[in-house]
């Protein structure tokens, strides 16, 4: 008995992952983590030259480029 013992897996990681946006956007993370996407795109500093998405971490960005010089 107790067979249907579901180990859901919640613990997700990091919500603030260092993972690039270029990445998770394929998956469900913006499905599931609407809010945080929102923060890491907020307020966008940099630029993906390789699939054009913005992030305020450079981190978040696989090919970066600087949205605003100076
Ligand atoms: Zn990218």
């Amino acid at each position: 008995m107790g067979d249907k013992n579901k180990t859901e897996k919640k613990d997700k990681k990091n919500k603030k992952t260092g993972k690039a946006l270029c990445k998770l956007a394929k998956g469900d993370f913006i499905k599931e983590h609407l809010e945080d996407y929102k923060s890491l795109v907020g307020d966008p500093k940099y630029l993906c030259r390789k699939c054009g998405r913005v992030a305020a971490d450079k981190k978040n960005l696989c090919k970066t480029e600087k949205l605003q010089e100076g």
